[in-house]
């Protein structure tokens, strides 16, 4: 194609991040024909590395790693942060980040080739009509500046090559996906669902899930091993490292650089236009520089917004909306014991690595309800404490005293209740460099200011006595509320600080994820969200990536990004 550069030092575009998103970009401009650079923080992982068959007392501290206190506070924080698989979570001494004393953030990272692709729990879902026009419906914020028709499309390509198992239901609220066939549900569960879709005006359903049920591109359906964070042999959950960024370099015109930790964007100071990327070996930290005619930034959320904040004063913020609007899901939820039998004693396989769902209903046909906008989701399980390596894991004790504990831990069935609320968008909720903390490689660290508003808190409350009224109909005994929320970042959805809009002067991004100042500066995650919706924010962000990059194939075809 005509674009391609005759110095092949000079890369037709250099993208940032192989992750879930940055492995779209790459698949999606290399089979187009571009000469590309996919420039990765983090090392080449390998099936060597993965664990999922391994359990807890296969570990040499049964999960207890001293390395996981001592390097990863903040990471081993979420669940999936363990003693098999902690080095697809950053070092938190390496790579700091700060927030006031009373304002805590939670920031889980992976760097490594495929990001937290590998890592993530791989509920599915679209956003809505009404997400992508939540302002129209209940006068907050903005609406997006694309559509949900003109998003379909781009959802169905992903969702065709991801593979999502699941069940079509067939609301407005809750836009069904092209799916393969849904997991199986457990005895407890389908006496909740049958007892909350008789009572109550609401839908339960099995999660929507990129796990596969069928075979796809070689690719096999799942055995039920879990715990699929440690990694998968037979690739039957989604991650990049395995799909796009495996076809991106089939492809031969994908070039991938691990260990090429980047600082910011650089520019040409006549034409104003982006012309690389600078970055720091991650081994020896010897500076380097990339250049290309083309930047896509798909290296998540808050990352990518850290190199644009790296990238010059002002530079991709005549806008002033850079680094604010920072969104996050509010998770809260009940749990309780429903009259089904006990379970029986194991510890093995198999392991459902999905659980059920509840579609958003509050909301729905009228704009607010006490005062309150927007609405949550609710992810469920009905599962023995027993089977969860997580569980087990987390039993102190060695020898005997171990075994002993593990024998006599809970093993009846209970039913958690998992709610996610919408966060709005708000212009107090920012991130900004750090003037005094920098990272391994001498890079300036983020500063988070991000609180929950009041509606967040009264979704919260709300979800939790709603989810309390549902397990109380279904005959659930027990019930246990949590009634503290995570802090901010705890969901690991953070987005929208590089909105994308209309309105230059409001906006960071245009509707194609193309800097408004910048024409050939693309940025490809989460950081363009306009609204976050109740849904977890995957799916939308990859089908924005491959829209994004089928615009930037042609737009350089016509010679627009010059
Ligand atoms: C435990 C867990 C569970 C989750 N569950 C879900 C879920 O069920 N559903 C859902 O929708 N989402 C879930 N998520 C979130 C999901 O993983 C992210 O939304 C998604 O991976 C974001 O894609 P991304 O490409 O923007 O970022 P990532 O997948 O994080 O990839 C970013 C890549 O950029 C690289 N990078 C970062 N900085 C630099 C730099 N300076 N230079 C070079 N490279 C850099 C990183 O090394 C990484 O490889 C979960 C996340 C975690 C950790
Ligand atoms: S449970 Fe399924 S998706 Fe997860 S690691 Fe095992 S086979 Fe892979």
């Amino acid at each position: 194609m005509q674009i391609i550069s005759k110095d092949r030092e000079i890369y037709d575009a250099v993208i940032v991040g192989s992750g879930a998103t940055g492995g779209w970009v790459a698949k999606t401009l290399a089979e187009s024909g571009m000469q590309v650079a996919l420039l990765e923080a983090g090392h080449r992982t390998t099936e060597a590395e993965f664990t999922e068959h391994l359990r807890p007392y296969d570990l040499k501290y049964r999960g207890q790693s001293p390395e996981i206190a001592r390097n990863r506070p903040i990471q081993s924080m979420k669940y999936a942060c363990r003693e098999s698989n902690f080095e697809w979570f950053v070092d938190d001494i390496r790579n700091p980040y700060t927030y006031p004393q009373d304002k805590p953030f939670q920031w889980t990272r992976g760097r490594q080739l495929g990001g937290r692709s590998l890592t993530w729990a791989r509920q599915s879902y679209r956003l809505s009509p009404l997400d992508f026009s939540a302002a129209s419906h209940d006068g907050y914020g903005e609406n997006w500046p694309v559509t949900y028709e003109e998003m379909v499309p781009y959802y169905e390509t992903v969702e065709r090559y991801v593979g999502i198992s699941g069940e079509p239901l067939g609301l407005m609220q809750f836009p069904d996906s092209i799916m393969q066939p849904p997991m199986a549900m457990t005895c407890g569960e389908e006496h909740f669902k049958r007892e909350v879709n008789a009572r109550f005006d609401r839908n339960v359903t099995i999660g929507r899930t990129a796990i596969l049920t069928k075979p796809l591109n070689g690719r096999q359906p799942c055995h039920y091993c879990g715990p699929c964070e440690h990694g998968c042999i037979t690739h039957s959950y989604f991650s990049s490292v395995w799909t796009t960024v495996a076809d991106a370099e089939m492809s031969g015109n994908c070039k991938v650089l691990t260990d090429a930790v980047v600082s910011h964007v650089t520019s040409d100071k006549g034409t104003g236009l982006a012309d690389g990327v600078a970055y720091y070996d991650r081994l020896t930290r010897a500076p380097r520089k990339i250049r290309a005619k083309i930047v896509v930034l798909s290296a998540s959320t808050l990352e990518s917004t850290r190199i644009l904040l790296n990238s010059g004063d002002g530079f991709c913020n005549s806008s002033g909306a850079l680094g604010h609007y920072v969104m996050d899901h509010m998770y809260g939820g009940v749990s309780g014991v429903l009259p089904v039998k006990e379970s029986k004693r194991w510890a093995g396989p198999p392991q459902r690595p999905n659980g059920l769902y509840l579609p958003r209903y509050l909301n729905v046909e009228r704009p607010h309800t006490n005062g309150m906008i927007r609405g949550f989701g609710a992810q469920m399980r009905n599962s023995s404490s027993y089977g969860s390596p997580a569980a087990i894991a987390a039993i102190r004790g060695f020898g005997a005293d171990f075994k002993r504990a593990v024998h006599d831990s809970d093993s009846y069935w209970r039913f958690s209740l998992g709610t996610s609320s919408e966060c709005l968008a708000r212009y107090e909720n920012y991130v900004k460099l750090d003037p005094h903390v920098k990272d391994a490689w001498g890079i300036p660290a983020l500063h988070m200011n991000v609180t929950w508003s009041d509606n967040e808190m009264r979704l919260f409350n709300y979800s939790a006595d709603a989810g309390e009224e549902m397990l109380l109909a279904a005959g659930a005994q027990d019930i246990r509320k949590i009634t503290t929320p995570r802090w901010p970042g705890g969901a690991t959805h953070e987005v929208g600080t590089a909105r994308m809009g209309n309105d230059p002067r409001k906006s960071v991004l245009n509707k194609w994820n193309q800097a408004h100042d910048v024409k050939n500066l693309f940025v490809t995650d989460g950081g363009a969200f306009v609204t976050i919706g109740c849904v977890n924010p995957t799916l939308t962000m990859m089908a924005l990536a491959r829209r994004a990059s089928e615009y930037l194939v042609e737009a350089a075809k016509r010679g627009e990004l010059a």
